[in-house]
Formats: C-alpha cells, sequence, structure tokens
C-alpha cells in the first residue's frame, strides 16, 4: 500500500513532510480548511489551509513560550485576551495560574474549537476552565469595539498574515491592542520567522508596526520542529516592563509549575538574537 503523506510547502524550493497514519477529518468552514491527521512521528496534528497549526508531539513548546515569558515578566497578570488560539493550548497553560482571573479567546472560526476539543483533547482540555469566555468574532473587530485598558495581557496566537489572519497583523489591530491593555499592559504575538524571505518579511513588518507604537517591543525565538525552519518568534510588546529586566525568575520557580520546555534560564536568552536576525530586525 502506498504511503500517506501530508507535505507543506515551507518556500518555493521546500517543502516539509510528514507521513500520515490516518487522515481522521476534513471540513470547509467559512474561514479555512481544518484537516485532523495521526502520524507515528508527531502524533496527532492538524492543520488550516494546509499549514500546520500544532503536532502533539511538539506543541508545548509553542503553548510554553508563548505564554509563561510574559507571565514570568509579570505575576499580578489577572486579566487576558487570547486572540485566535482555537486549540486551546494558550489557553491550558494560562488556567494553570490560579493568580488570573479571567480569560477571554476571540476565535473567528468556532469549528476550530468544537473540533479541537473532539481531536485534540490534550490541548483544548482547559477551555471549559470557568475563568475562560470564548467569543466567536474577528480579533480585529473585537479590539476595535473593546473598551480601554481592560486587560493586562494580549496574547496574539493566530495564523500567518494572510487571509482571516492579515488583520491581525495591521497597525490598526497594534493600536488597538495598545488602547485596550492597562497602563504596564503586555503584548505577545505570534512573530513568524526571520529564516525563509515569505516569513522574515511578515517579521520584519510586523516588528516595524509594533515597535512604532509600544515603548518596548522586543522579540523572542524558540525552536518549534514543525514549523517553517524551525525557528520560530514571538513579538513581546509592552508599555512598562521589559522581560529580561523586570522579570522575577524566582517567584515564577517558587509556583512550582512543570514546564518542559520553558525555564527561567531562557526567560533572558530567548531574546538574545543571532545577528542575520538582529539585522533584519533594525533594517
Ligand atoms: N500556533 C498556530 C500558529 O502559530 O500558526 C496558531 C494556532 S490557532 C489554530 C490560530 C487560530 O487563529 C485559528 O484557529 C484561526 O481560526 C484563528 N484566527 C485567524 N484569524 C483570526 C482573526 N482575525 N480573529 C480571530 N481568530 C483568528
Amino acid at each position: 500500500m502506498l504511503d500517506l503523506w501530508f507535505t507543506e510547502k515551507w518556500s518555493e524550493n521546500t517543502k516539509f513532510s510528514i507521513k500520515v497514519k490516518e487522515h481522521l477529518y476534513s471540513e470547509e468552514t467559512p474561514f479555512q480548511k481544518i484537516d485532523f491527521f495521526t502520524s507515528d512521528e508527531y502524533g496527532r496534528f492538524f492543520t488550516l489551509d494546509g499549514m500546520v497549526m500544532i503536532t502533539e508531539k511538539d506543541e508545548f513548546i509553542y503553548h510554553e513560550m508563548i505564554t509563561h515569558v510574559p507571565m514570568c515578566t509579570n505575576l499580578n497578570i489577572k486579566k487576558v485576551l487570547v486572540i485566535g488560539g482555537g486549540d486551546g493550548g494558550t489557553v491550558r497553560e494560562l488556567t494553570r495560574y490560579n493568580s488570573i482571573e479571567k480569560i477571554d479567546m476571540v476565535e473567528i472560526d468556532e469549528r476550530v474549537v468544537r473540533l479541537s476539543q473532539k481531536y485534540l483533547p490534550f490541548t483544548s482540555d482547559k477551555l471549559e476552565d470557568e475563568r475562560v469566555t470564548l467569543i466567536f468574532d474577528d480579533g480585529l473587530k473585537f479590539v476595535e469595539e473593546c473598551e480601554s485598558e481592560a486587560y493586562d495581557l494580549i496574547l496574539v496566537d493566530s495564523t500567518d498574515p494572510i487571509s482571516v489572519g492579515e488583520g491581525l497583523f495591521t497597525t490598526e489591530f497594534y493600536k488597538n491592542c495598545f488602547r485596550v491593555l492597562k497602563e504596564d499592559g503586555i503584548l505577545v504575538n505570534q512573530h513568524e520567522s526571520p529564516y525563509y524571505e515569505r516569513y522574515a518579511n511578515e517579521m520584519k513588518k510586523a516588528h516595524e508596526k509594533i515597535k512604532n507604537i509600544f515603548p518596548i517591543a522586543k522579540v523572542y525565538q524558540f525552536h518549534q520542529p514543525t514549523y517553517a525552519s524551525g525557528h520560530w518568534l514571538f513579538g513581546f510588546a509592552s508599555k512598562k516592563y521589559d522581560p529580561t529586566l523586570d522579570c522575577n525568575e524566582s517567584a515564577w520557580n517558587t509556583l512550582g509549575l512543570e514546564t518542559n520546555y520553558y525555564n527561567t534560564d531562557i526567560q533572558r536568552a530567548a531574546f538574545a538574537l543571532p545577528n542575520y536576525v538582529k539585522k533584519q530586525l533594525e533594517k
């Protein structure tokens, strides 16, 4: 029997493939095509419009790094807005903090959430936490209509800046995030990658916009095997706190949170970027 492979184009000249055990489910929603697979190498994984979103084997990296870096920077964070994040992994990590009182998750496509609850229990199992409110709407519209100074932290766990995700990489969106954050608020956003040209261009554009709006605008890196090149970034923008100076490693360690990628050595080290990345961001 012929092997079945899932393949994603990382550039015009590079493809990434995962040998598929079973193609579990496929659905075309009004927003995107959703597919769920099983594989020997990565366990269960799902794709949106043919691009890997998360896999069972490496989702912990992304979801720990989007959450614990801002939380170690300000452990007084109480009200969090997650934009996107349909698989639930970011919310799962947030619910581990007893200090967080309210988590609003604004996801444009309810089908991503409902199907993740069915096929990805390991990421979606905390979406029913009593602190979590699911709002099925466009994140761009939500922040536009949201009251000012409503949140301590905004995590933009979005797809790439194409199709429905495009609006989440605009100056208008970042300006509204700034307004919706409290006076010591933090914004962390999915910030693409420095390696392949398509992603590097989006990285540069996003950083240029954010650094013109927030007084502190940094970028941190992590290794994400199933994203293009494996070298992936988050943006860290803040009205007040520097993630490498104001972080409280000892207080974070006292929480005793078990993690498999993030640790407080990485808190500062993740912001130490290679020269080729720094040069691109400084251009
Ligand atoms: N970790 C993944 C990555 O880095 O590509 C993204 C995780 S999550 C699946 C991305 C979510 O963003 C999707 O569920 C998608 O529906 C949602 N999304 C895209 N554009 C959106 C928008 N404008 N407003 C709200 N959610 C959006």
